[in-house]
């Protein structure tokens, strides 16, 4: 299982990685429109867009990142065997949630509950 579980958490890093990765070239991208349209025109309608987009991948980003932070943090409890066991009422984290959600801290319904006092 702890195996099976570093794998999983192992293929979510690399998938994560990956999507950082293109993250950034995205950024980068929208960054030279933006200088672009900047020197082509000051008053360029889409300018907002561009900042829009600058946002979204900003935020898509930092979203990533945290992540990768995630991630490395659930291999942690791997090691420390406190994986699997949700952190607020302590029972066992269904397998099927952990496939979904190799990261996840609570079970479902902790998690539920945490969701709906929103
Ligand atoms: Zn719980």
């Amino acid at each position: 299982m702890t195996n099976e579980t570093l794998e999983r958490l192992e293929a979510e890093r690399e998938r994560t990685r990956g999507q950082l990765h293109g993250l950034m070239r995205d950024f980068d991208q929208v960054v030279e429109a933006s200088l672009d349209s900047n020197a082509d025109d000051e008053h360029d309608p889409d300018g907002s867009t561009v900042a829009f987009e600058r946002s979204q991948v900003d935020s898509m980003l930092q979203q990533t990142r945290q992540h990768l932070v995630e991630i490395d943090a659930a291999m942690e409890r791997v090691a420390a065997g406190t994986y699997g066991t949700c952190e607020s009422c302590g029972q066992q984290i269904s397998e099927a949630r952990l496939e979904a959600r190799p990261v996840a801290r609570l079970c479902i319904a902790c998690a539920s509950a945490k969701e709906s006092q929103r």
